[in-house]
């Protein structure tokens, strides 16, 4: 097998080299899922039409938890965040058409209920102002998402 020493030499030389590069496990470790992550990061930079690449475009910094003590509402949130709930996606299932938002009539997405709907803009004023999914997640503390989709009665359909 190419790569593996096959004398005694060839360990010793092995482990001198390892010695002389002074290059613990946790080093090895280290580089390995710093170039990992690196490729990983440089894939994900060319999904730029992904939904989600828009609202966490830098793998390195880490998905904040809601840390909410309501399992629910941790779910909902991660929905939001990812654009499918029940109420969004559950037509799949079903075999029925596209839903529609009922106050306005457009296509019903997580982005129409957070950011764009005009309909729901009273009740969102009340609770947040963002433009952008990315903005929401990034600066709007997750209880006032919260609060607004319990506001307009869709909690429970996420
Ligand atoms: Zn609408």
């Amino acid at each position: 097998m190419e790569g593996i020493p096959k004398s005694v030499d060839e360990i010793s030389l092995t482990k001198l080299s390892l010695t002389k590069l002074s290059l613990t496990l946790q080093d090895l470790k280290s580089k390995v899922n710093t170039f990992i992550m690196n490729k990983w990061q440089e894939s994900w930079d060319e999904q730029l039409n992904n939904k989600l690449y828009s609202i966490h475009p830098d793998l390195h910094v880490k998905w904040s938890k809601g840390m909410r003590k309501n399992r629910r509402e941790e779910i909902v949130l991660a929905r939001c965040r990812i654009g499918h709930t029940y109420l969004t996606h559950s037509y799949l299932l079903k075999s029925e058409p596209i839903p529609e938002c009922i106050p306005c009539g457009e296509i019903l997405s997580i982005k129409h209920v957070l950011i764009d709907c005009v309909d729901f803009a009273p009740s969102r004023a009340r609770y947040y102002t963002a433009d952008s999914l990315k903005e929401l997640f990034d600066n709007v503390d997750p209880a006032k998402i919260l609060g607004f989709i319990k506001d307009i009665g869709l909690f429970r359909r996420f």
